[in-house]
């Protein structure tokens, strides 16, 4: 399975148009939720992700938090103490990068020190 989501990637352009901004698609969102917040040293709201990410987009600051949430999903990031956004002044959710590292006996990745694979064999019975 392509846990990082990395893997996929699609080399077509769409060059129809030629415009500069072409919106990316959901998976390409996440990585950019990704990107961002580690550029925001790994530990941030979704806004100010966004805000950092696509400054001035207003628009699309609720999609940037759905990718948040998918990430969450898929233990890439995790929820911690929610503080006041830098952008919005209100108190919301922190998202923080959950480091992944190799496992020594698979060579797996390991997340919060747990191996991935262990923890899938494990729920396959
Ligand atoms: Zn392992």
């Amino acid at each position: 399975m392509d846990t990082l989501g990395l893997a996929r990637k699609d080399d077509k352009q769409t060059s129809h148009d030629g415009a500069e901004h072409i919106k990316p698609r959901l998976n390409d969102r996440k990585l950019e939720f990704m990107s961002g917040l580690r550029a925001l040293g790994g530990r941030a709201t979704a806004k100010e992700v966004a805000s950092n990410v696509y400054p001035g987009e207003f628009a699309i600051f609720d999609s940037i938090r759905k990718r948040a949430i998918d990430c969450v999903r898929l233990g890439w990031v995790r929820e911690v103490e929610p503080r006041e956004c830098k952008v919005s002044g209100r108190k919301c959710t922190v998202y923080e990068i959950i480091e992944i590292a190799r496992c020594e006996a698979c060579g797996g990745e390991m997340v919060n020190g747990v191996c991935k694979r262990e923890l899938e064999e494990e729920s396959n019975g």
